[in-house]
């Protein structure tokens, strides 16, 4: 007997007949002779529509009255969902976040977990119980609600396996694993049977949305085995899991894309020390978070400074730069919010190199120009007019030969 955390994204609870096939999966498990806690989303676009609700009542809605708002979709799931189970006749209970002790700090919209008290979970489970659990939400330590930011549910699922000491954690989905690029954007994308924590906290960070970034930070930290799976057709999926042989003959894991980011330049300021520190301490005083940053060569004692924020930031940080340019007394400042950011991830990189070149070539190749690069130990990340997404990650997946097994490295070359 193993105890098994599953959790469904927004699409497979998305409708009535959706629910009634998640019991099923759950059911399946439990004559398996398993222990089962779920962990819900709300329905697919549920999130967007309360988000939108509250848009149309205020202009900046409070952040913890938005907590309250949001947190109530996953509410409706996990009722939904225990209803179905109680009527097959299974003994199944729901709990909200709160319900079950998610602690979290204070910072609504995106708060972090900090304790899970299971102690009301265990004992259902020794009841026998299925215990069916709202994500992406907690409460702080005052009782107010909270949400752990768009995707929190998969942090909810793998912080209460780390809780609960669970065997496995299971996140299914609307796709049947990890791929080699978002699927939705390369239909050649190959599906992963393995990948390392490292590559998958890269590729999240990076923007693949199919697992948030706190999930698989939870799960390296406690080495919880993470499987990606379909929730519409059965597989092995994706394993989540410490680095191996095999998979350090890959030399690029895959791809990912951001969209959610906006390009902030300042044009002509003077080059001289302390002038990155005079550009970006007001963003960080504005709990603006920073990804690249890029300072040209300066020409005549004046450089250009450009880097990039969430979306989200752009019409704020924008202001705050504006701001800044008058008191530096720099030419101006360029915005841009119609870039993409691709990234190439691969432990093999650490061995090899050349990878920058034949990413930078492959992108000429097909005349894409690109704004801004950023490097690390086994990421390249670019940033490129968001017209070229398609093409950029495609020539890219191609060139690094992610659909065949060209990528894999050969022993005589390397
Ligand atoms: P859920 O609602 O189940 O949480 P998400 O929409 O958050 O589902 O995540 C699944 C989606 O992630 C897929 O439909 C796919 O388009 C996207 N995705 C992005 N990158 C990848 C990748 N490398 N492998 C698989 N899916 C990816
Ligand atoms: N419902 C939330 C969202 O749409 C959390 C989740 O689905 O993971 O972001
Ligand atoms: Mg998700």
């Amino acid at each position: 007997m193993a105890l098994i955390v599953e959790k469904f994204g927004g699409t497979s609870v998305a409708t009535v007949d959706r629910i009634k096939a998640v019991a099923d999966i759950v059911i399946a498990a439990r004559k398996q002779g398993h222990q089962v806690v779920v962990v819900l989303s709300a329905m697919a676009g549920e999130t967007d529509r309360l988000i939108e609700l509250a848009g149309q009542v205020a202009k900046n809605p409070d952040s913890r009255e938005l907590d309250v708002l949001l947190s109530t979709g996953e509410q409706v799931t996990i009722a939904l969902l225990s209803m179905v189970l109680q009527e097959h006749d299974y003994p199944a209970v729901s709990y909200t976040g709160g319900q079950v002790h998610i602690l979290t700090d204070n910072v609504h919209n995106k708060a972090r977990i900090i304790d899970i008290e299971a102690v009301r979970v265990k004992k259902d489970l020794a009841d026998n119980k299925i215990v069916v659990i709202a994500g992406f939400q907690g409460i702080d330590e005052n009782g107010n609600i909270t949400t752990l930011g768009r995707g929190g549910t998969d942090t909810t699922a793998v912080a209460m396996a780390v809780a609960l000491n669970a065997d496995e954690c299971r996140i299914y989905t609307d796709v049947d694993g990890v791929y080699t690029a978002d699927p939705r954007i390369v239909p050649g994308a190959r599906r992963m049977d393995k990948i390392a924590y490292e590559e998958m906290l890269e590729l999240a960070s990076l923007g693949a949305k199919v697992l948030q970034i706190r999930s698989v930070e939870f799960a390296n930290k406690y080495k919880v085995p993470l499987r990606v799976l379909s929730s519409f057709e059965e597989g092995p999926g994706t394993l989540i899991t410490d680095e191996d042989e095999e998979m350090e003959r890959a030399l690029i894991a895959g791809i990912a894309h951001n969209l959610d980011e906006a390009k902030l330049t300042l044009r002509g300021v003077p080059d001289r020390p302390g002038i990155a520190g005079a550009i970006l301490n007001p963003i960080a005083e504005a709990d603006i978070e920073v990804d690249m940053i890029v300072q040209n060569v300066g020409v005549d004692h004046l450089t250009d400074f450009t880097f990039t924020v969430h979306r989200n930031d752009f019409g704020k940080a924008r202001a705050l730069l504006e701001k800044t340019a008058r008191k530096l007394d720099a030419k101006e400042v360029l915005a841009d919010d119609r870039i993409v950011k691709i990234s190439v991830v691969g432990v093999g990189m650490r061995s090899h190199a050349g990878i920058a070149s034949k990413m930078f070539s492959a992108l000429a190749g097909e005349g894409i120009n690109i704004q801004m690069i950023s490097t690390s130990e086994i990421k390249i990340s670019v940033v490129v007019d968001e017209k070229y997404l398609e093409l950029g990650v495609r020539t890219l997946h191609s060139a690094f030969g992610l659909e065949g097994d060209d990528n894999i490295i050969d022993d005589a070359a390397g």
